[in-house]
C-alpha cells in the first residue's frame, strides 16, 4: 500500500539516505554487518584528523530487522548532536522486541559508505523506553554520517550537521501537520532532496484519529487502520506507522531536526489537562503522560524521558541556535495554556466574548513566558527565531476572533510577549508557525492590528499533508486581514528558509497534488525576503 515503493524510491535523488537500509529484503549483502565486527576499515586514509575505529557489534538474537523506523538526529550545538533510532522488528504491534535491555552499537563517518569510522560506541535500548536510542555524540563542526548496528543488522544511514559557531549562511526547513489519512508525503521526499542543514518540525507529527474509511467520498487517501490511541502502546504503534513510511524516513535521515509538538500528538485542541471533549476528562492527564512518552521515544530530541507521572510537567521548550546566525527558541503552546475561550467556536464573526480578553489568560504559562524573555534576543545571534505552533499575527475581523485556538484567543498573553520584545528592542525577530494548514506571511505588532509598531515577521508553513481547514472561497478574506501580507490556502507543503547575516529568504514549497501518489511535483509558490534590520517583507524577493 506504499505510495512509492522502496525500489522506486531508491532510484530517486535521495537514494543515498537509504543506500545502506537493511529494511530492503533485496539489500546487497554488504549492508549486513559481518559477525562480530562491522565493515570499518583501518586501511583507508582518514580525510579528517579523527581516529579510525573498529566497532564490535553486540550479538543478540532478534526476531527480525529492528531498523524498520529509520534513523534521525537532532538538537545539534557546536560540538554535539543527538542520534536516534528505535528498535522495532514488529513496528505496528508494540515493536516486537524481547523484554530485555539491548546493547546497540553506533558509528560516525565522514562519508556515507563508512570507509572510515571516526567515532563509535554503544547505547542501551530499554523496554521501558520502547527500545528507543537517544545518544549524544561529540563531533567537530561539519557534515557527518551515522548508523546503528545490532546483531546481524545495520540501520539506514543518516546525515547530520554540526554548525560552525561562525556560520554565515544556512538553509533550513519549517514543516508541520502530516496527517497520514489526508494525503501523501511528496513534501518529505522534496525536503530530503533539498538536503537542508536542518528541519524545524512545529508539531502534529502524528494524528490521533481512529481508522478513517477510504471510500472515494471520504477524502481519505489511506487509513490509520487502528482506533484512536489512548495508551502508551497504541501511541507507539501510531508513531511507528508514520515512521515506517520511506518519505518520512528520508527527510528524517537527511539532516538534524529540532522538534516540538502541537495538539495532535495527544488530542485535537487539548489545552493543558483539558481534553477537547469534556466527556474524555476522566483519565486524560494519564493519557497525556503516555502520549508524551511515546512522542519522546520517537523524536531525536536532547531531552530526558518524561517521568510518566500524570501530575508532572514535561518541559520540552528549549533554546537552540545555529551558530551565531540564528537563535532559536522552541516553544510549547499546548501544555500550559488556558482552555480555548468562548467555546472555541471556529469562524465566528460575532464580537469575542469577554473570556477571550481576560488579562490573566496564558498560552505559554508564566515560567515559559520568563524563558522567552530570557532567551529571545539574548543569544547574541543575528536573527532571533521564535519557533512555535499557532498564528501570532492578528486574524481578527473587527471585534470578532475567527479562531480562538490561535494567539488571537490569548490576546493578553500575546500582548505581554510583544511588549517585552518592544521594550528590549529585540532586532530581527522571526516567528515560525505551523498548525493552521495554510501558508501565510504576517507581521506581529505590539498592539492594534494595522497600527502598532511591528516587533516580528511571521512565516506560517502550510501542512505536509493535512487537509486545509479554511474554505478556498475565504482566501480573499484571509488576504484581507490587515496584518497578513500574503496567504495560500489550497496546497500542502513546507517552507525552505535561506538565511544569511544580511537577509532572510523564505521559499514556500507547495505540493501540486498531495492526494495523488503518482504526482511527485513540488514547486515554489512564492518567495519572501526580509533584510537584516527591517520588518518589511518583499514579495517575490523584489
Ligand atoms: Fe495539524
Ligand atoms: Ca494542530
Amino acid at each position: 500500500m506504499q505510495p512509492i515503493s522502496r525500489r522506486t524510491f531508491l532510484a530517486s535523488s535521495a537514494a543515498v539516505m537509504l543506500a545502506a537500509c537493511s529494511n530492503d529484503q533485496q539489500a546487497a549483502p554488504s549492508t549486513t554487518a559481518p559477525s562480530g565486527t562491522a565493515a570499518a576499515t583501518t586501511a583507508a586514509t582518514p580525510t579528517t584528523a579523527a581516529t579510525t575505529t573498529t566497532t564490535t557489534v553486540p550479538q543478540v538474537e532478534l526476531p527480525g530487522d529492528p531498523f524498520t523506523l529509520g534513523v534521525s538526529s537532532g538538537d545539534p550545538d557546536v560540538s554535539t548532536v543527538v542520534i536516534w533510532t528505535r528498535l522495532a522488528p514488529d513496528p505496528l504491534n508494540g515493536g516486537g522486541m524481547p523484554g530485555d535491555d539491548v546493547e546497540v552499537a553506533w558509528e560516525i563517518s565522514d562519508t556515507d559508505d563508512f570507509a572510515t569510522v571516526v567515532n563509535s560506541g554503544r547505547a542501551t535500548a530499554t523496554p521501558a523506553h520502547g527500545h528507543s536510542v537517544h545518544k549524544v555524540v561529540e563531533l567537530a563542526p561539519g557534515t557527518w554520517f551515522y548508523r546503528f548496528l545490532v546483531g546481524d543488522y545495520v540501520s539506514p544511514v543518516g546525515r547530520t550537521i554540526v554548525p560552525e559557531a561562525g556560520v554565515t549562511e544556512t538553509r533550513f526547513v519549517t514543516a508541520s501537520c502530516q496527517n497520514f489519512e489526508d494525503g501523501y508525503w511528496q513534501a518529505h521526499t522534496d525536503i530530503a532532496a533539498q538536503q537542508p542543514d536542518f528541519v524545524v518540525f512545529l508539531g502534529d507529527f502524528i494524528y490521533e484519529g481512529g481508522a478513517g474509511d477510504v471510500s472515494p467520498e471520504s477524502g481519505n487517501v489511506r487509513s490509520h487502520g487502528t482506533p484512536e490511541p489512548t495508551d502508551l502502546v497504541a501511541y507507539r504503534n501510531r508513531y511507528a506507522l508514520y515512521r515506517s513510511q520511506p518519505e518520512l524516513q528520508a527527510s528524517s535521515a537527511a539532516c538534524p531536526w529540532m522538534v516540538i509538538w502541537d495538539d495532535h500528538e495527544v488530542e485535537n485542541n487539548y489545552a493543558s489537562t483539558i481534553p477537547q471533549d469534556p466527556a474524555d476528562t476522566a483519565g486524560f492527564a494519564a493519557r497525556r503522560a503516555e502520549a508524551y512518552q511515546a512522542w519522546w521515544e520517537h523524536m531525536p530530541v536532547r531531552l530526558d524521558a518524561p517521568t510518566g507521572n500524570a501530575d508532572d510537567e514535561y518541559r520540552i521548550y528549549r533554546a537552540n541556535r545555529w551558530g551565531e546566525l540564528l537563535g532559536i527558541a522552541l516553544l510549547d503552546g499546548r501544555q500550559y495554556r488556558d482552555d480555548q475561550a468562548c467555546g472555541d467556536v471556529p469562524l465566528n464573526l460575532e464580537p469575542a466574548c469577554p473570556e477571550a480578553l481576560e488579562p490573566q489568560r496564558t498560552m505559554l504559562g508564566a515560567d515559559q513566558e520568563a524563558f522567552v524573555a530570557a532567551t529571545v534576543g539574548q543569544q547574541g545571534t543575528a536573527w532571533n527565531v521564535i519557533a512555535q505552533q499557532t498564528v501570532m499575527s492578528s486574524l481578527q475581523l473587527g471585534e470578532a476572533i475567527v479562531n480562538y485556538d490561535q494567539w488571537d484567543g490569548y490576546s493578553a498573553a500575546r500582548g505581554r510577549l510583544t511588549a517585552d520584545l518592544a521594550a528590549r528592542q529585540v532586532p530581527n525577530a522571526v516567528v515560525l508557525t505551523g498548525d493552521i494548514h495554510a501558508a501565510g506571511v504576517g507581521v506581529v505588532r505590539n498592539g492594534a492590528p494595522g497600527e502598532a509598531p511591528i516587533v516580528a515577521v511571521e512565516f506560517v508553513a502550510t501542512s505536509i499533508s493535512s487537509n486545509g481547514n479554511i474554505p478556498e472561497e475565504l482566501e480573499g478574506a484571509v488576504q484581507g486581514f490587515v496584518d497578513i501580507i500574503d496567504a495560500e490556502l489550497v496546497h500542502r507543503g513546507y517552507i525552505l528558509h535561506t538565511v544569511t547575516t544580511d537577509q532572510w529568504r523564505a521559499d514556500y514549497r507547495i505540493v501540486t497534488d498531495a492526494k495523488n501518489p503518482d504526482n511527485p511535483e513540488v514547486t515554489t509558490y512564492q518567495t519572501y525576503v526580509v533584510d537584516n534590520g527591517s520588518t518589511e517583507v518583499r514579495i517575490g524577493g523584489q
